[in-house]
């Protein structure tokens, strides 16, 4: 096993190019080093590209109704930052219920992105907001959408030499912008189902995200579709057959299918009918 600490992104860069199948990038190691004690063999050859030392990637920066988080910036630069916080609330809610106050000052949101989980806390608040990611090479930069980003189970568009440098996020005014975590309990708990709802005050068009309940972090289109549609909604149960057309959970040690379901339902309904008069109790 070889370490690279890089100071610079461009070095950074040439190092996981040169490195080719065996790089491998490293930023708060805090899902990388979970299974290390089991897996500590399979890296004797890996190279990885510490980016510790590549101090500005720990930059927040908000102007121009632009939020853009450096691939170091952890959930607890957000929880301190003001201007993120104001201008993005569900960020800091999803930052206060990731593992615990060790993991939000060490975890990062790019290491979040890039793992893939599909019970990913961050990425269930940054899809909300329309995220985008730039992704840097020695060929350049290319940006994608967050909700383009995951192709299946734990993988992605993201190409073995590219390194998430920035995620993006643009300022919109919201009427409505939720956020919940269901989890076995407060601190140290992954989640089990998880909700993430947006609606633009301008155009009135809405985002729903969920996690745990699919191979990814996923939006919901059907969803989305009554919502925008303004259909009115009987009760919770109203909502299971619009879940199952955007959604497939699965039973694992965590949860059942039908605990899953069923709790997104209420939390859809619960969420909604105290905001739009339309859904009915
Ligand atoms: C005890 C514990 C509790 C946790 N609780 C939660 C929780 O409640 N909710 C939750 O969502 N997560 C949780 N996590 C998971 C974890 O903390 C997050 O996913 C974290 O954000 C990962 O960031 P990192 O900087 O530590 O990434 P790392 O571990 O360094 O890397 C993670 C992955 O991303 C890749 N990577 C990292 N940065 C980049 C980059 N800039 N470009 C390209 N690839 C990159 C790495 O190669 C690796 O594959 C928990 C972890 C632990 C250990």
């Amino acid at each position: 096993m070889r370490v690279c600490m890089p100071t610079t992104l461009s070095d950074a860069c040439s190092m996981l190019a040169d490195a080719g199948t065996a790089g491998r990038v490293m930023a708060g190691g805090t899902d990388l080093l979970v299974d290390w004690p089991q897996r500590a063999h399979e890296h004797d050859d890996t190279i990885w590209i510490d980016l510790s030392r590549v101090t500005p990637l720990r930059r927040i920066t908000c102007a121009d109704h632009v939020l853009r988080l450096g691939a170091l910036t952890t959930y607890w630069d957000v929880v301190q930052s003001e201007q993120a916080a104001e201008a993005f609330p569900l960020l800091k809610q999803a930052a206060r219920v990731v593992g615990s106050l060790q993991i939000q000052t060490r975890g990062t949101w790019a290491g979040n992105i890039m793992n893939g989980s599909p019970a990913a806390d961050g990425v269930l608040a940054l899809m909300a907001y329309d995220t985008t990611i730039e992704l840097r090479s020695t060929a350049g930069v290319r940006r994608v959408s967050l909700d383009t980003f995951y192709t299946g189970y734990r993988s992605t568009v993201a190409r073995a030499d590219e390194i998430l440098e920035s995620i993006v996020l643009r300022r919109h005014r919201y009427r409505i912008q939720y956020f919940e975590k269901i989890g076995t309990r407060q601190a140290q708990a992954i989640t089990k189902v998880g909700l993430a709802l947006t609606q633009d005050s301008a155009d009135h068009s809405w985002r729903v995200v969920m996690n745990s309940m699919a191979p990814t972090v996923t939006r919901c289109p059907a969803l989305e579709g009554v919502l925008s549609a303004q259909q009115p909604m009987a009760g919770p149960d109203a909502w299971l057959p619009i879940i199952d057309a955007d959604v497939s959970p699965i039973d694992d040690l965590r949860s059942t299918s039908r605990y899953r379901r069923v709790v997104a339902a209420r939390l859809l309904h619960s969420a909604l009918a105290d905001r739009c008069d339309w859904i009915g109790q």
